[in-house]
């Protein structure tokens, strides 16, 4: 059983209902035309995805009652703010961001800027503090399949662009629904996202056939699949996908025309905002430590990410990739992410943000440290063993096994205090 639990729908006002997890509400959005007050109902990323029967809904609840409140209780005492010796300039930002004031851009920068040790720890606390007071301890987790590493782009950082010699593979339809299927069913998962390089060999109608049959597993459907067009995500919406990754990449549009080879960032932007009106459940964000990155480019693309009202931020950093036009370029240190997650919960208080596998990458204790400097998100990923190596969009991709991760991330948000109720909206 993955991570995530049922509750009870009290009350529904037009499409958002109200979902009761002992006691705590979460908003969802209806997408479910058959529900009623009193069912017992699984929540995703804010959307409502699936009834279960009373007697087992009651019977997981037993099982997570008492541990539901010890868990909150260690999350509370997790997210306590210890008082440290900090700077006057870091701590006057920090009584305008609780007395929810604007920060202005050159107070940004400062907190970008930080490097001391009780500088940076005050920062993560109280971004975790506002995590915890703004969310309580909902923690989502969901599983990414890569179901195709062919792509017919170019954009210079990723391992599996168009012309890097490599191993390409395509999971068939049916493929991709029975592994959707063990995550489901074997796995207790209740959102899964489906990711692949741009390949237009995936027509619409194969992608519609996919997101329906995986949406009937009682899921959220959460689709990455890059730069398609409009028609393409209008159907896909319809035929039941309800989220949708989709990075802007940069901020600066000279580096994204230069990275990403015949596309802008307008055209990248317009599908976002297109997906966003849809309805789609948005998750977007950037990549952090591009070639020739500057501070202001952080900033800007915070605030672009905050600007596009997201339901969920995405944004790892950048690991160079073999065999690709960046390979030599420099990693990024681990601070300098932990620093873009706090930021961008210091700046967007009701934000949820991913601990994105790309960080985990970077450092074995990323998925804590992120989610205990305002992270409140994790992603598994579930792709097949025998295809996951060629999805080599960056190098030293953590390649565990399945079930051993799912066993070691349930663990660690049981030490950090995190309950699988849903975010809400
Ligand atoms: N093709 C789709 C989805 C797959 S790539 C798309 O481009 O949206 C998913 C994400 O991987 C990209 O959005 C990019 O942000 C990230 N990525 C690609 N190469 C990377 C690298 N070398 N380091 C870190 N992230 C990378
Ligand atoms: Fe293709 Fe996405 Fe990689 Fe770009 S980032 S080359 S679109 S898989």
């Amino acid at each position: 059983m993955c991570y995530a639990i049922p509750g009870k729908l009290v009350e529904i006002k037009k499409s958002i209902g109200i979902v009761d997890y002992f006691g705590e509400k979460k908003n969802v959005l209806i997408d479910y035309s058959n529900v009623k007050i009193g069912d017992y109902v699984y929540a995703q990323g804010g959307v409502l995805v699936s009834v279960i029967s009373e007697r087992e809904a009651l019977e997981i609840l037993e099982t997570w009652k008492e541990l539901f409140f010890e868990l909150k209780r260690t999350d509370e005492k997790l997210a306590r703010i210890e008082t440290i010796p900090a700077s006057k300039n870091l701590l006057s930002i920090l009584q305008k961001v609780n007395l929810n004031k604007a920060l202005k851009r050159e107070e940004l920068h400062s907190l970008l800027a930080l490097s001391g040790k009780n500088d940076l720890r005050l920062m993560y606390e109280t971004a975790n503090n506002i995590r915890q007071k703004t969310h309580g301890n909902a923690c989502c987790v969901h599983g990414i399949l890569e179901f195709s590493n062919v792509c017919e782009s170019n954009c210079f950082y990723c391992g599996i662009r168009k012309e890097k010699t490599l191993q390409r593979y395509r999971m068939s339809i049916k493929e991709i629904i029975d592994t959707a299927r063990y995550a489901v069913k074997e796995l207790g998962f209740k959102a899964l996202v489906l990711q692949s390089g741009e390949d237009n060999w995936y027509t619409i109608e194969k992608l519609e056939k996919i997101v329906r049959a995986v949406r009937k597993l009682g899921i959220l459907v959460f689709l990455s699949i890059g730069l398609r067009d409009k028609p393409t995500y209008k159907r896909l919406y319809e035929a039941g996908a309800r989220a949708a990754l989709l990075r802007f990449e940069t901020s600066n549009a000279n580096t994204f025309k230069t990275l990403r080879p015949g596309t802008t960032l307008e055209e990248r932007l317009e599908i976002i905002r297109y997906i966003k009106d849809l309805g789609f459940v948005l998750a977007t964000g950037f990549i952090a430590g591009l070639p020739g990155e500057t501070s202001e480019d952080v900033i800007n693309n915070i605030l672009l990410a905050k600007s596009l009202k997201p339901e969920m931020y995405s944004f790892g950093p950048f690991i160079p990739a073999q065999g690709t036009p960046l390979e030599n370029q420099s990693l990024l240190h681990k601070d300098a992410m932990l620093k873009i997650i706090a930021l961008s919960r210091l700046t967007d208080k009701d934000s949820n943000i991913l601990v994105t596998t790309a960080f985990e990458t970077l450092d074995a204790k990323a998925k804590r440290e992120g989610l205990l400097a305002g992270a409140n998100s994790l992603m598994i990923n579930i792709t097949p063993k025998k295809y996951r190596d060629f999805y080599s969009i960056y190098d030293k991709r953590i390649n565990i096994d399945l079930q051993k991760n799912v066993k070691e991330t349930i663990a660690l948000l049981h030490s950090l205090g995190r309950a699988p109720t849903d975010l809400g909206i």
